[in-house]
């Protein structure tokens, strides 16, 4: 395989991966997502396309992201040896400018002057809104509740970048409503606009755009892996909403069966319906965002509240090519709790001086279980998705109080 070829995985022709996927939307919306997946299909294996978004990710993005063995985090749990992926040194924080910036081109490539979004806590219209600018491209943001201090921080961010935010309301179904107001928007201005989706979720060709673009992570992670220890990991893991960082680093692995592959999904509260956001682990074949996939839902068909501490994975529904490979039996499913996050949070940061998002520790805590049963010649990646200076302030809050009431009194 040349260096910049993207392999070529499930859903490359018809979007569907075993019983999940497929493009659900309105025919209003067939034009728009035929013309996408006609210019996609072609631009993804066109090697001039390939190289701009290899020279646009060392350039701009920052990569190749380092890999970086958590020597003191290992020695502490006792067991296997754990590695991170430092997709927390991307620029803007985390994987999702993977997918934007490759967004940005494919809409330049196809001659679109505009990138339009939702965003649920602010973190992909971040993204987004820094790879329209670096591409000259038009964006806007529908977001849903506005009033909450990390989110406030983002829109300010997005707005610096020259985005156009729009606010569509508050409440549970807010990031519902962000959403079908970018589609509906989409669907009006498509010949001037392209949607960029926050992860590999919704219809065909989406789910198959993001996780090709996310799977430098992977392509990038096996061969560092390779060149420090002299072969592949024996277990990788990930944190999963919708899929695409797990995605992303699990694709140069899957067809390896000798690795072993984790996805982690937020306990939230508890296991109580409505206290969660864990699909894979609770959810039911069901339909959201046009696509076939697991969905968290109640007696009735509708998609239940969703808890968690990390707002990135918020989610009552998931990827359609994760729940296949989780339905298939390749990649195994965890939970980790809101406190058992939190844990990790402060730990990650005292042991390591790594301040690492909220949704990412989710998946360094279930690394140390899987660590503390294995043997010391073995070995645990996890992709640390991003990084947590967006939640730092909300954690002292929450695991230090007594500090907090000494400063202020
Ligand atoms: C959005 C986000 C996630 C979850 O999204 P996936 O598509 O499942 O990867 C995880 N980590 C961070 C830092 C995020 O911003």
């Amino acid at each position: 395989m040349a260096k910049h070829d993207i392999p070529v995985g499930p859903g490359a022709t018809d979007g569907f991966y075993g019983s999940f996927g497929g493009s659900f939307y309105p025919e209003r919306a067939s034009a728009a997502l035929t013309e996408l997946a006609d210019a996609y299909g072609r631009l993804r294996t066109s090697t001039p396309f390939l190289e701009q978004l290899s020279r646009v990710r060392a350039t701009f993005q920052g990569r190749p992201t380092p890999i970086h063995h958590l020597r003191r985090l290992s020695a502490a749990t006792g067991g296997a040896q754990i590695y991170v992926k430092r997709e927390d040194l991307n620029h803007t924080g985390a994987h999702k400018i993977n997918h934007c910036v490759g967004f940005a081109l494919l809409a330049r490539e196809m001659g679109k002057s505009r990138l339009i979004a939702e965003t649920g806590a602010g973190q992909h219209g971040v993204g987004l809104a820094a790879a329209a600018a670096y591409f000259g491209l038009e964006c806007e943001i529908h977001i849903g509740d506005t009033d909450n201090v990390k989110v406030a921080l983002n829109v300010s961010q997005m707005e610096l970048l020259g985005a156009r935010v729009v606010s569509t309301g508050a409440g549970q179904s807010a990031l519902k409503e962000a959403s079908d107001a970018a589609f509906t928007s989409y669907l009006r201005n498509h010949e001037t606009a392209l949607y960029a989706i926050g992860s590999a979720i919704g219809p065909h060709p989406f789910p198959m755009i993001v996780r090709d673009f996310q799977s430098v992570i992977g392509t990038e992670a096996r061969a560092q892996f390779t060149a420090l220890t002299g072969g592949p990991p024996d277990h990788v893991v990930a944190c999963v909403a919708g899929g695409s960082n797990a995605l992303g680093i699990f694709s140069a692995f899957t067809a390896d069966l000798d690795v072993r592959l984790h996805a982690v999904e937020p306990l939230g509260r508890s296991a109580a319906p409505g206290q969660h956001g864990a699909t894979l682990t609770y959810g039911r074949p069901g339909r959201i965002h046009g696509s076939d996939t697991l969905v968290l839902q109640d007696g009735n068909d509708q998609p239940l509240p969703v808890s968690s501490i990390a707002s990135g994975l918020v989610y009552p529904g998931v990827g359609p090519e994760m729940a296949m490979l989780v339905d298939t039996g390749r990649v195994g499913v965890s939970t980790v709790s809101d406190a058992e996050a939190l844990e990790m949070f402060v730990r990650l940061a005292r042991l390591e001086g790594i301040i690492a998002a909220l949704e990412s520790v989710h998946a360094v805590h279930h690394a140390t279980r899987l660590a503390a049963e294995l043997p010391s010649d073995q070995s645990v990646l996890v992709n640390l998705s991003g990084r947590g200076d967006k939640d730092a302030g909300a954690v002292l809050e929450l695991v230090l109080p007594a500090r907090d009431d000494e400063s202020r009194g």
